[in-house]
C-alpha cells in the first residue's frame, strides 16, 4: 500500500511535494487524483502524479487534506503522454496538465447538475385514479402523466409546469409518489433528432483500405515495434468518412473504444450529424467535444467518457486527450489542418500527439486527408506510415473542372482596376442560376476593406498596438484590428496630411456580399465568417437554409472551405487565390495548394459535374497549377525537393524562439543575448538564423523578435535551449516563448 503521494501544485509551474496519505483517503486516491493539500500557511489544489511507499518517513511529511471529486481523473497512459509533451514541447508539466484536464473538470465549482424528479412509488388500485380525479383533478393529471412514462421518473418542473406548485408534494405526503434528486446530463445535442443511417456498401478502393486497417485492429495491434500509422489519401468526396464509420463500428463491436479528431472549423452540424446518426442506436455512447460547449456541457461530456458510458468520441484538437480507455482506433481527419496546432502553451500538434498516444495505447492510428501534409507524406516515403489511397469520388463523378482566370488581363480590360467578380465568373454564375443550381464563393479575408489608404501621402491607418493595417468593417462602420481587436472610427481625412482623399483599399467578405447583391439583385446571398456567425446556431441555420435551396450564393471564409456536402452546388469561385501565397512562410505554397484543393472539393458533389473558377494574379505558380490538375503527388514531389534543398521541415525540425516586451530595446537585447549564448553552445547539426524582428513586429502593444532554429531532431535544439535559458534571467516585462515544430511563423 503506498503511503505517500507526489503532488504537482496547480498554478505553480514546477512545484512538487510529497504528502502522506491519511487513513480516510487510503485506497481512494491514485495517480491522476485531484487533491487539496496544505502548502506553507495556505491550502492549494494539485494533481497526484506519483505514489510512493516504504522509505518515506510518513511522520515527517504533511498529510493530504481531501480529494476533489471522486475517482482519479487521469489514466496512467495520459499522464505518460503529458510527460512526453512536457519534454518535447518544452512546456512545464503543470501547463500540460491544464490542457489534458480541461478547466471544466479541474474546477471544484463544476459538478454534476441534479434536478428534482418524481417517481410513482406503487401501482394504483383499480378505480383509484377515478376517485382522486373527483377530489383533486390536478393530482390526477400528474398521475396520468407518470403512468404514461412508467417506470421512468418525470422532472418535477415539467409536471408542475401548468398545474401549479405543491401538487406533487401533496401526492408525496400520501405516499403515492416519491420526489428525489437525479443527475441530469447536459447534452449539447439533446434537442436534435438523429435519423439512423445504414452502412453503405464500400466500393473496391474503400474495401481495400478498410480491410488493411481492420487487419491492424485485430488481433489488437501487436508489439509496439510494429506500430505503424496509416495515411489515407482520398480525394475530396472519395468516401473517407464512410471508411472511418465502418472501422469504428468494427472497433466498438470488438469491445474497444474509438476517437475521431476533426478540425474545429469542420466540426460543423453536418459532421456531428453523420457520426451521431450512424450510431443512433447507441447515441448516448457518442460524446462530442468542441469549443462551443458550455462549461457544464463539457464537464458532463467529459465524465460520460471517463465513466465509460461513451465509447466513441468526436472532437476537435484537445479531444486528443479524451479519457477513453481500451482505445482501438484513433482517426485524425483532415490531418493536414494547421488548426491541430495549439498556438499557446503547451504548443502541441494534435495529429502528432495522436500518433504518440496511439503508440502508447497500442492502437491503430488513421490519418486521413485529400491533401496530406508533407510531414506525413514524407513519413510514407520513409516507410514509417502505410499509404492507402482513394483516387476516385465515391459516386464515380469526375473531379470538378478547374478554370484559372488571370486577373492581370482582367484588370487591364477593366479600367476601374481589377473587379472582384471577373466577367467570366459572372457569366458562369448566371448560367448556374438558370439551371437552378447553387454557388459557393470563397475569400479568406473577412471585413469590408483591408485598409484605409491616403491617396495623397500614402499613409495607411494602422493599429495603435500592432504593426498591421486596420480592416474596415462596414456593419460596425469602424476600423478593426484583426490581431488584437482594437477598434476606432474611420477618419474622414488623412491623420497624416489632412487630405480628404483617403480611400478604402483591398476587399473582404463584407464587400463581396455587397457587390453580389448589386450584381444579382434577385438572388439570395448569405455570408459566413466569424463576424456574421457570432450568434449560437446561426451557422447551423444558415447551412440548413442553403441545403434547402433558400440561399443561392454562400460567400465565406475558411469556415466554408471544409467538410461541407451540398449536392446542388455546381460552381465554386475562389476570388483571390494569391492571398496566402506571398507571406514569409516556407509552408505558403503547401497551404495554398491545400486550400484550393479543399475549396474546389465543395463543387459537384451531386449528379452534375462541378466547376471551379480560380481568380489569381499569379496563374503560373505551382500551387495553383498542380491544384488545377488535381495532382497531389506532383505537387508533393516538387515541394519536397524545395524543402530538402533549403533544409526545411520535414527534412529538419524547426524551433521558433520569440521574445516579446512592451520595451522594444529590452526585447531586442534579450533576443540577441539568447542568440549569442546559444551560438557558443550548439554543434554544427543545428542551423541557427540571425535574431530579427518578427514579421508581425508588434502585437497588442508588445514588440516581438524571433530566432529560427533547425536540426534533425527537435530535442537536440530544446536541450541546448534549456541549458542557455536556465542560466539567463530576463527583466519582468520580457516574455520568452519556445515553439517546437511551429506553424505560425509571424
Ligand atoms: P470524404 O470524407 O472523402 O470527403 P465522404 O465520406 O463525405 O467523402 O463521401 C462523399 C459522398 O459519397 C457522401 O455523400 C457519401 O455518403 C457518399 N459515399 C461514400 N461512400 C459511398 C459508397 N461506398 N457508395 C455510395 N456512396 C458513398
Ligand atoms: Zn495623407
Ligand atoms: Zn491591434
Amino acid at each position: 500500500m503506498p503511503d505517500a503521494a507526489s503532488v504537482l501544485i496547480d498554478g505553480s509551474g514546477h512545484l512538487q511535494f510529497s504528502y502522506s496519505i491519511p487513513p480516510h483517503l487510503s485506497g481512494k486516491v491514485g495517480v491522476g487524483s485531484r487533491v487539496r493539500v496544505p502548502l506553507r500557511t495556505r491550502q492549494a489544489s494539485g494533481t497526484i502524479i506519483g505514489l510512493e511507499s516504504a522509505d518515506i518517513d510518513a511522520a515527517r511529511i504533511r498529510p493530504l487534506d481531501s480529494l476533489i471529486g471522486s475517482d482519479p481523473v487521469l489514466t496512467p497512459k495520459l499522464l505518460e503522454l503529458a510527460h512526453w509533451i512536457s519534454n518535447y514541447y518544452y512546456a512545464p508539466l503543470e501547463t500540460v496538465l491544464r490542457t489534458v484536464l480541461p478547466e471544466a473538470v479541474r474546477s471544484e465549482a463544476q459538478t454534476f447538475k441534479t434536478r428534482k424528479v418524481v417517481r410513482l412509488l406503487a401501482d394504483l388500485e383499480p378505480g383509484e385514479l377515478a376517485t382522486i380525479e373527483k377530489r383533486a383533478p390536478r393530482q390526477a393529471t400528474v398521475l396520468q402523466q407518470l403512468l404514461e412514462t412508467k417506470p421512468h421518473p418525470v422532472l418535477l418542473s415539467d409536471l408542475e409546469k401548468d398545474g401549479g406548485s405543491g401538487v406533487c408534494r401533496a401526492l408525496e405526503r400520501k405516499g403515492i409518489v416519491g420526489i428525489e434528486d437525479s443527475q441530469v446530463h447536459r447534452d449539447p445535442h439533446a434537442s436534435e433528432q438523429f435519423v439512423p443511417s445504414d452502412p453503405l456498401t464500400l466500393n473496391a478502393d474503400q474495401q481495400t483500405a478498410y480491410e488493411r486497417i481492420s487487419d491492424a485492429l485485430c488481433p489488437p495491434a501487436g508489439r509496439s515495434e510494429d506500430f505503424r500509422p496509416f495515411l489515407l489519401h482520398g480525394v475530396t468526396g472519395s468516401g473517407k468518412t464512410e471508411v472511418y464509420l465502418q472501422l469504428i463500428r468494427n472497433v466498438i463491436e470488438g469491445g474497444r473504444s474509438a476517437l475521431v479528431l476533426v478540425p474545429e472549423i469542420s466540426l460543423t452540424p453536418q459532421t456531428v450529424e453523420r457520426f451521431k446518426s450512424r450510431f443512433a442506436h447507441m447515441q448516448d455512447q457518442v460524446a462530442v467535444l468542441h469549443s462551443h460547449l458550455s462549461q457544464g456541457e463539457r464537464h458532463d461530456e467529459w465524465f460520460k467518457i471517463h465513466r465509460k458510458h461513451a465509447r466513441i468520441v468526436v472532437g476537435a484538437r484537445s479531444a486528443v486527450f479524451a479519457p477513453l480507455e481500451n482505445l482501438g482506433l484513433i482517426v485524425v481527419d483532415e490531418e493536414h489542418e494547421t488548426s491541430y496546432k495549439q498556438e499557446n502553451p503547451p504548443r502541441y500538434h494534435a495529429r502528432d500527439i495522436a500518433v504518440v498516444r496511439g503508440k502508447l495505447e497500442n492502437c491503430a492510428v488513421l490519418l486521413g486527408s485529400a491533401t496530406p501534409s508533407l510531414e506525413s507524406y514524407e513519413n510514407v516515403r520513409r516507410g514509417k506510415y502505410t499509404l492507402l489511397e482513394l483516387p476516385r469520388r465515391a459516386d464515380d463523378q469526375r473531379m470538378p473542372l478547374i478554370r484559372v482566370i488571370d486577373m492581370r488581363t482582367e484588370s487591364r480590360r477593366n479600367k476601374g482596376g481589377p473587379s472582384i467578380v471577373s466577367e467570366r465568373l459572372r457569366i458562369a454564375m448566371d448560367k448556374r442560376f438558370d439551371e437552378g443550381e447553387q454557388i459557393i464563393l470563397f475569400l479568406n479575408r473577412r471585413g469590408f476593406a483591408t485598409s484605409l489608404v491616403c491617396q495623397e501621402c500614402g499613409h495607411v491607418c494602422e493599429c495603435n498596438h500592432c504593426s498591421v493595417p486596420l480592416t474596415f468593417h462596414r456593419t460596425e462602420e469602424r476600423l478593426i484590428c484583426h490581431i488584437c481587436g482594437f477598434q476606432r472610427l474611420a477618419p474622414s481625412k488623412c491623420p497624416e496630411c489632412a487630405s480628404p482623399t483617403i480611400r478604402l483599399a483591398g476587399y473582404g467578405t463584407q464587400k463581396v456580399e455587397d457587390v453580389l447583391k448589386r450584381l444579382f439583385p434577385d438572388r439570395n446571398v448569405a455570408r459566413v465568417d466569424t463576424d456574421s456567425m457570432k450568434r449560437k446556431n446561426l451557422l447551423r441555420d444558415t447551412l440548413n437554409a442553403f441545403k434547402a435551396g433558400k440561399i443561392d450564393i454562400l460567400v465565406g471564409t475558411q469556415m466554408i472551405a471544409k467538410g461541407l456536402h451540398f449536392p446542388n452546388v455546381t460552381l465554386v469561385g475562389i476570388l483571390n487565390a494569391d492571398l496566402g501565397l506571398h507571406v514569409p512562410d516556407f509552408r505558403a505554397g503547401e497551404r495554398t495548394f491545400q486550400l484550393l484543393t479543399q475549396v474546389a472539393g465543395r463543387a459537384g458533389r451531386g449528379e452534375i459535374l462541378g466547376e471551379v473558377v480560380v481568380q489569381t494574379f499569379t496563374p503560373h505558380s505551382p500551387s495553383i497549377q498542380f491544384a488545377r490538375h488535381h495532382d497531389f503527388t506532383g505537387f508533393a514531389e516538387q515541394e519536397l525537393q524545395f524543402r530538402k534543398q533549403f533544409q526545411y521541415p520535414p527534412y529538419t525540425h524547426a524551433v521558433l524562439v520569440t521574445v516579446r516586451s512592451t520595451h522594444e530595446a529590452r526585447a531586442e537585447f534579450s533576443m540577441t543575448t539568447v542568440a549569442n549564448r546559444l551560438r557558443k553552445q550548439i554543434g554544427p547539426e543545428i542551423l541557427m538564423g540571425e535574431p530579427m524582428p518578427s514579421p508581425l513586429a508588434r502585437a497588442a502593444g508588445q514588440y516581438r523578435f524571433q530566432l529560427f532554429l533547425r536540426a534533425p531532431s527537435a530535442t537536440r535544439i530544446t536541450a541546448s535551449l534549456k541549458e542557455t535559458l536556465d542560466k539567463l534571467s530576463f527583466p519582468k516585462d520580457v516574455i520568452v516563448s519556445v515553439d517546437v515544430d511551429p506553424y505560425f511563423l509571424m
